[in-house]
């Protein structure tokens, strides 16, 4: 017979306690989280008018004395069943300013909208996948002597995809202030886009607001060469937003047009740095803003909503872009376990972090992003749902709302986080069983829906 481990007899004295069942049922109800946060306290509602107590909740019944809440990391690499939860979300957030629902209504589908795709430009020649991998342009070495392009055909999954072809070439410092102007430059994007809309319709830059809403959900991700792109779900609205029919000169042809020219030009200018210069930091060249149909000609909503909603589970860790917590000295940015590109970018947001001049884009304490700061998701405030709402949405249907016209008294304190190691293998078999079982619903529902 194999000899217990550690885990084992942790988890078998845990399933010995007298509250195992109750502590089970917590666990299920955080969907099997694999870092929970740990809670001591006691929620009281009063009525509102008599002062009696109607529920009364405390911890001091519970195993060990406390209530395990959800980690809620978006990361699939540190909580896969928060993560799965976050993703959906996402997609329930997305979807609802495709197609409605939500408190979203379902014309929101008739109105323009477009997927836009946005990429930042390029910081010198990479090794690049699918045809042989060879030089874009007539020169074939560059200054250095290195050859443009190694000859190999390079699978997608090749580790030497993105990596630079002359280290030297590249221009670490542009790529890296550009990722830590990527969130204004959107900002720009969007400005530019309104004051494009409103001057093909006639209309004074200033009176956009009283005859349209521009609405928006926008995803970063880390492309091969660790440089962030951004995927954005861009709908057209009347004044009032998701409710209000847009006015008729805003068709999908005109607000493409719009996109196209406005990513094409948009600039934003760095801080004057004596070694750097001020740089102008624009989008790249490929634009892609393709529009999304009713009648189903183009990309479903459905795909759009998930393929959106795929990238907030990841971080610039595993795409191999960075490391999971800020790096806190020049030693962490030499033991990451990253790429020689990698360290060499976040090497340059370490430096460039250290002059006064940059100062204000914290390179430092962003270097594990490699200087980007800007949020996974980005959505404008009419775009749709938020996610305060989906889990106040979810709370209620599981009977945690607080009840209205009544006085709820909350006593709570933060008294530890995790597992044990015998808590987290009882957790994950949790998180699966739960995830099978949603499989199977999912399953039953498409049966369902095929008889
Ligand atoms: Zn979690
Ligand atoms: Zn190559
Ligand atoms: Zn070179």
């Amino acid at each position: 017979m194999r000899q217990l481990t550690e885990t084992d007899r942790d988890a078998i004295r845990i399933a010995q306690d007298p509250k195992f069942a109750r502590w089970v049922e917590q666990i299920t109800a955080i969907g099997g989280c694999a870092h929970p946060v740990h809670l001591s306290g006691s929620t009281t509602t009063l009525d509102g008018d008599s002062g009696e107590i109607i529920r009364h909740y405390d911890t001091r019944t519970e195993p060990g004395e406390r209530l395990l809440v959800r980690c809620r990391n978006r990361r699939a690499t540190v909580c896969a069943p928060c993560s799965r939860l976050h993703a959906g979300d996402t997609f329930s957030l997305v979807r609802a300013g495709l197609i409605g629902g939500k408190d979203v209504p379902a014309t929101v589908r008739h109105r323009p909208r477009l997927f836009v795709t946005l990429t930042a430009p390029s910081f010198g020649p990479v090794h690049s996948a699918g045809d042989r991998c060879r030089p874009r342009r007539a020169r074939t070495e560059c200054d250095h002597g290195r050859s443009l392009g190694c000859g190999a055909v390079h699978g997608t999954t090749d580790s030497q995809v993105g990596q630079p072809l002359c280290a030297d070439c590249y221009d670490y410092t542009g790529h890296v202030l550009w990722h830590a102007h990527a969130a204004k430059l959107w900002d720009r994007f969007v400005i530019d886009v309104r004051r494009r809309l409103a001057s093909s319709a006639g209309l004074v830059q200033s009176r956009f607001a009283q005859h349209a809403r521009l609405s928006f959900a926008r995803v970063a991700e880390y492309q091969k060469r660790a440089a962030v792109h951004v995927h954005a779900v861009v709908r057209l609205d009347g004044p009032n937003g998701p409710a209000d029919e847009p006015p008729a000169w805003g068709t999908a042809e005109l607000l493409i047009d719009a996109v196209r020219a406005s990513a094409r030009r948009v600039l934003v200018r760095t801080s004057y740095n004596s070694a750097v210069g001020e740089l102008a930091l624009g989008w790249g060249a490929q634009i892609d803003a393709r529009p999304l149909h009713i009648d189903g000609d183009g990309p479903d909503d459905d795909a759009v909503a998930a393929y959106v909603a795929k990238y907030v589970t990841k971080g610039a860790s595993e795409t191999g872009a960075g490391t999971d917590h800020p790096l806190t000295d020049w030693g962490d940015i030499e033991s990451a376990p990253v790429s020689e590109h990698v360290r060499t970018l976040m090497r340059t947001c370490w430096r460039l972090g250290g002059t006064p001049e940059y100062e204000p884009l914290r390179l430092r304490a962003w270097a594990h992003t490699l200087g980007y700061r800007g949020h996974v998701l980005t959505k404008s405030r009419a775009y749709s749902t938020t996610y305060a709402a989906l889990r106040a949405e979810r709370a209620h249907h599981m009977g945690h709302a607080d009840m209205p016209a009544a006085i709820t008294e909350r006593h709570w304190r933060y008294v530890g986080s995790g597992h044990t190691p015998g808590a987290a293998l009882i957790a994950a078999g949790v998180a699966d069983d739960l995830a099978e079982s949603r499989r199977l619903a999912v399953e039953a529902q498409q049966e369902g829906g095929r008889l």
